[in-house]
């Protein structure tokens, strides 16, 4: 049977669809329209990017939106000032500071300076701690994507076994907690794998549904993937490529043309997960403004 691409364009799209609407009554009740604003520390162009395209997406659905363009040299401090005024701002929702910050910068103590209440991608203890505990809250913004996927396309994961591989603090792990949550999507049985695991393969042929956040390029082959399985690939890397007009061209982790035969879901780089962060964002700051009122 040929496998099912998903399509994280269409269901971001129809999230920003739902979100406008509720932009609209917000407005017709006289509450503020949602201000999302972004950090951009620094000129790396894949950051640039994703930035750029989550301001778009604010303009997409009727949000207010704010970039803060910082030079790499920015002192720690100067940076975490910054983040006070956010924090300050009382027109200012939620916002993030994108990953990755330079070195100088200890990105922990730049995470917890955000204030808990306007953290919509969802990283502070605060925020994950509220995850664990199934307590309403901002969620990791592309774990968060990823239940969506798999809640608009019905996948189901009661009793499934869910192997994630990678154990990064906003991927890994927190996708590892939602997928054994007692609700769906969840109520699977979780195995964790990281460096350090042996056998990876013996253990990824178990999985139902098998989420890749290793950062490795095309990783995950055939061989390593069960007949059947959901494979939802969350790797990101541009490799140069000179018949593309960018000079590059995007690959995930799971090489994608020899494991989707064997899928009953698969979701595809560009075009899967990716669209999904940006729509969760948008969730969370309008979860943002619910909360507040
Ligand atoms: P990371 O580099 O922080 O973590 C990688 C993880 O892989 C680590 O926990 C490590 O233990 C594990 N690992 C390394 N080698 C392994 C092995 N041989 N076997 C099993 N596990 C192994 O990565 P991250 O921040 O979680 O990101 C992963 C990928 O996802 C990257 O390509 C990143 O660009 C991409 N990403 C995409 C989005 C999106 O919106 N689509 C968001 C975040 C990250």
């Amino acid at each position: 049977m040929e496998p099912t691409i998903v399509s994280g364009k269409e269901v971001s799209n129809k999230i920003k669809e739902e979100i406008a609407i509720e932009v609209e009554k917000l407005k017709e009740k006289g509450i503020k329209t949602p201000h999302l604003a972004a950090v951009l520390v620094g000129e790396d162009g894949a950051s640039k990017t994703y930035v750029n395209a989550k301001v778009k997406a604010c303009e997409k659905v009727g949000f207010d939106s704010s970039l803060v363009k910082l030079e790499i040299d920015i002192s720690e401090a100067d940076l975490l000032a910054e983040i006070e005024k956010l924090n300050n701002n009382a027109d200012i929702d939620g916002f993030i500071v994108q990953l990755p910050l330079p070195n100088h910068i200890d990105e922990q103590k730049v995470t917890e300076a955000i204030a808990p209440e306007k953290d919509i991608d969802g990283f502070h203890p605060v925020s994950l701690g509220k995850m664990l505990l199934d307590i309403s809250s901002f969620l990791p913004a592309t774990p968060y994507g990823i239940t969506e996927i798999l809640k608009h396309y019905n996948i189901p994961t009661e009793g499934k076994n869910c192997v994630v591989i990678g154990r990064s603090h906003i991927v890994g792990s927190p996708m590892s907690v939602l997928m054994a949550r007692n609700s769906y999507p969840g109520n699977c049985t979780v195995t964790l794998t990281h460096s350090r695991t042996q056998n990876l393969s013996a253990i990824t042929n178990q999985a139902d549904i098998l989420i890749v956040a290793i950062g490795k390029p095309e990783f995950v082959t055939a061989d390593m993937v069960k007949k059947g399985a959901t494979v939802i690939d969350v790797g990101i890397h541009r490799v140069e490529d000179s018949s593309k007009k960018s000079g590059y061209k995007l690959l995930g982790d799971v090489k994608f043309d020899e494991v989707a035969p064997k899928c009953a879901f698969i979701s595809p780089v560009p075009g899967g997960v990716g669209p999904m962060t940006i729509a969760s964002l948008l969730k969370n700051t309008l979860l943002a403004v619910k909360l507040k009122s």
